[in-house]
């Protein structure tokens, strides 16, 4: 019997290396990989001429419903349209986090997984956000409901925390003691998340800088935020998840110190999962103040140094970070630039067309990462973190046919008009990369092609979790 598609001639990006060859889709799934003359017949056949076939990209880090506006409404929308800027940069899988509230848990993951449903244009997860100790009992009811991921704002109190819905007090080790401690009771494959980054130190410096009127705003922004500030925590809470024999996934791992904290916690034999993102793996605090990106690359942890881009860019290839995700909002450039810098709320919006072009450019071409570990670190590591691997995370026989193709020597110039969202800046506009994702398929359809979108409308749903989670 015919496939319903064959790619032929592609460098196929699969766990255990590069081939040349074809990949053939019956459905949504892939059912073969191998030399072009053995796959078989198709009703379809696409010839890529020697391009590059990587799985989609899975971006596990995604606040949907929390940007200009607030709420149900918000996430729907941003379900809705910002989706549509993961398929331009290959991203076929998605975790958004919860909206931050106080009500029971359950009820927070069914409504944003009732925002996505019908709405998103790529496949999803959700991820909890942790509040209240009522909330830490209500994870193992989650777990029943295919939830297995929950965030704890560990970087967050005061004022700060207090804006976000949060409690002044912040997550401290004992609120996060409690939650190890259900989570392994519960027996379920569930894993706890930090923002790593004490808010109590910060808070010092950072009115000490505002008030210092500096006006290269992103440096004196990463100078709020020591490093040790990161790894501090990142030992507290790993050594915490360690004894209740909890995985650790600290997410956005912006400092170099922090990546030498992650090396030696592995080696101890700490299951701890490094992520970091792509805007730290991609620029500095002083090239973005160059650019007069002012509250635009307002994030936090903040965007650093050389030092740290480099030691991020080694602990990928040496596999202290496992995972890069976007931490991806969905602000306007209104909502970012009314009002002072220091006022401004933190986050960037949805960048995710780049991703993929960005960190092509850089880990293929200039800092000789193969395409083994890039695709591991984009999609692998975090489907296998969140359970959904081999389904999604791998070109294999069974996997769903979630593939990006990247055309290595096409040439693009990043910036707004790639996005197809409402995302109405951009922190790369103009900056030229080679490397260029040409197409997407989600399941076996194609969805994007040659930077539009060829989907009628979305398809995207919930991922159900296939096995245990597990890191590394
Ligand atoms: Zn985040």
């Amino acid at each position: 019997m015919a496939h319903d598609l064959v790619l032929k001639n592609g460098l196929i990006v699969t766990p255990s290396g590069p081939i040349n060859g074809a990949l053939a889709i019956v459905g949504e799934r892939i059912v073969g990989v191998g030399a072009d003359e053995t796959i078989g017949a198709a009703h379809r056949e696409i010839d890529l001429r020697g391009k590059i076939v990587m799985p989609g990209l899975f971006d596990p880090h995604v606040h949907f419903g929390i940007s200009d506006t607030f709420g149900d409404d918000a996430m729907a929308t941003d379900f809705q349209y910002d989706t549509r800027d993961c398929l331009m940069g290959g991203v076929t899988t998605i975790a958004t986090t919860t909206l931050i509230g106080r009500e029971p848990l359950p009820e927070l993951f069914s409504r944003a997984m009732k925002c996505g449903q019908a709405r998103s244009w790529c496949d999803f997860k959700v991820t909890c956000v942790v509040n209240t100790l009522d909330q830490v009992r209500q994870i193992p009811a989650v777990a029943k409901q295919g939830g297995v991921s929950h965030k704890f704002f560990t970087g967050y109190a005061g004022e700060q925390a207090e804006a976000f819905g949060m409690s002044r007090e912040g997550i401290s080790p004992g609120f996060f003691y409690e939650a190890c401690r259900t989570i392994a009771a519960s027996g379920r494959p569930v894993f706890p998340m930090i923002h790593a980054e004490d808010p109590f130190v910060r808070g010092i410096l950072v009115d000490e800088l505002r008030r210092s009127g500096r006006r290269d705003y992103l440096t004196a922004w990463a100078e709020s935020s020591p490093e040790w500030a990161e790894s501090v925590q990142i030992y507290t809470y790993g050594a915490i998840a360690n004894q209740l024999g909890c995985p650790l996934y600290p997410v956005h791992i912006s400092a170099a110190q922090s990546v030498d904290t992650i090396a030696t916690l592995k080696a101890q034999g700490f299951p701890i999962v490094g992520e970091t993102i792509a805007y730290f793996l991609s620029t500095t605090a002083s090239e973005m103040d160059a650019k007069g990106a002012g509250a635009k690359g307002k994030i936090q942890p903040p965007i650093r140094f050389d030092k740290d881009r480099d030691r991020l860019w080694r602990g990928i290839k040496e596999g202290t970070l496992s995972v890069v995700g976007t931490d991806s909002l969905t602000y306007s450039a209104r909502f970012k630039e009314s009002g002072d810098f220091w006022d401004c709320r933190v986050g960037i919006n949805m960048q995710v067309p780049d991703t993929l072009a960005l960190l092509f450019d850089e880990a293929i071409n200039r800092r000789g990462v193969d395409l083994v570990t890039l695709a591991r670190v984009l999609s692998e590591n975090a489907a296998r973190m969140y359970g959904i691997f081999p389904r999604k995370g791998a070109i294999a026989l069974g996997s769903d046919a979630d593939l990006v193709i990247v055309d290595q020597e096409k040439e693009l110039t990043l910036g707004r008009q790639r996005y197809r969202g409402r995302t109405d800046y951009s922190l790369w506009e103009g900056r030229k990369v080679k490397g260029s994702p040409v197409m997407t398929f989600l399941r076996g359809n194609l969805v994007m092609e040659d930077g539009e979108i060829v989907a009628d409308k979305g398809f995207g749903r919930p991922v159900e979790q296939t096995m245990k989670p597990h890191g590394g």
